[in-house]
C-alpha cells in the first residue's frame, strides 16, 4: 500500500501520516514513514538547498524536487513496496504539480511528465489531500521558517487551487478532506476510505 499526503503548508499532513502509520502497525504491517523533500541523505542535502538557498530559479527548483523524488523512489519507496511494506509519504508528485507547475507557473503537464519520468511512473494507491486555505495554513504554520514559506497568500491559494484541480481530475486516487476538521475525525475518514478500498 502506497499512500501520499498532500496539501498546503500547515494542513496537518504529518499528524495524519503518523496516525495512519500507527494504525497500520497495529494491524501488524511493516510501515515506512517518509517525506519529500528530504526522505534520503541525498534528499536532505537537496532540501537544504531548496529551503535555505537565497534564490533558486523556478526550473532549477522543479529539477531539484524531481531529483529528490527520483532518489527517494529508487532507494526507499520502491524497495519498501517490493518487500511488501506499506509506504506513507508526506508529499509526493502532486506537490510538484501544484507548487512548481501551477503556483510557479511552469507548465502543469511539463512538471507532471518530469515527475513521472523521475518516478518511473510510480503513483500512490491513495492520495489524501488535506485542503487548507492560505489564511488557515498561515495561522497554523505559526511564522516563517524557510525561503518557500515566505511566499504570500496569493501563492499559497494558487497551490491550493492546483491541488483541488488535480483531485477533481482523478477522483479514484484522491480523498479530499477539510484540514480544519478535528484530527481524530480526519484519521477516521482516512481509515474508512482504506477499508472501503481493501475490505481485507
Ligand atoms: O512539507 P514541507 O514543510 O516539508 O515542505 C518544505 C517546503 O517546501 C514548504 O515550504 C513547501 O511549501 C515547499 N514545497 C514546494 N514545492 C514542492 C514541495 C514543497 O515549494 N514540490
Amino acid at each position: 500500500l502506497f499512500v501520499s499526503f498532500e496539501g498546503g503548508d500547515g494542513a496537518g499532513k504529518s499528524t495524519q501520516l503518523r496516525l495512519l502509520g500507527a494504525a497500520l502497525e497495529e494491524l501488524g504491517r511493516e510501515v515506512v514513514l517518509t517525506r519529500e523533500p528530504g526522505g534520503t541523505d541525498l534528499g536532505a542535502a537537496i532540501r537544504q538547498v531548496l529551503l535555505h538557498g537565497d534564490h533558486v530559479a523556478p526550473r532549477a527548483e522543479a529539477l531539484l524536487f524531481a531529483a529528490d523524488r527520483a532518489h527517494h523512489v529508487a532507494t526507499v519507496i520502491q524497495p519498501a513496496l517490493d518487500r511488501g511494506a506499506d509506504v506513507l509519504t508526506d508529499r509526493y508528485l502532486d506537490s510538484s504539480i501544484a507548487y512548481q507547475g501551477v503556483a510557479r507557473a511552469l507548465h502543469h503537464d511539463d512538471v507532471r511528465d518530469l515527475s513521472l519520468w523521475a518516478t518511473q511512473g510510480l503513483l500512490p494507491d491513495l492520495t489524501v489531500l488535506l485542503d487548507v486555505t492560505a489564511a488557515q495554513g498561515r495561522a497554523r504554520r505559526g511564522g516563517v521558517h524557510d525561503r518557500l514559506e515566505r511566499e504570500d497568500d496569493t501563492f499559497h491559494e494558487a497551490v491550493r487551487q492546483g491541488f483541488l484541480r488535480l483531485a477533481a481530475q482523478d477522483t479514484d486516487r484522491y480523498l479530499v478532506l477539510d484540514a480544519a476538521a478535528d484530527p481524530a475525525q480526519l484519521h477516521e475518514a482516512v481509515c474508512r476510505e482504506l477499508g472501503a478500498r481493501r475490505p481485507d
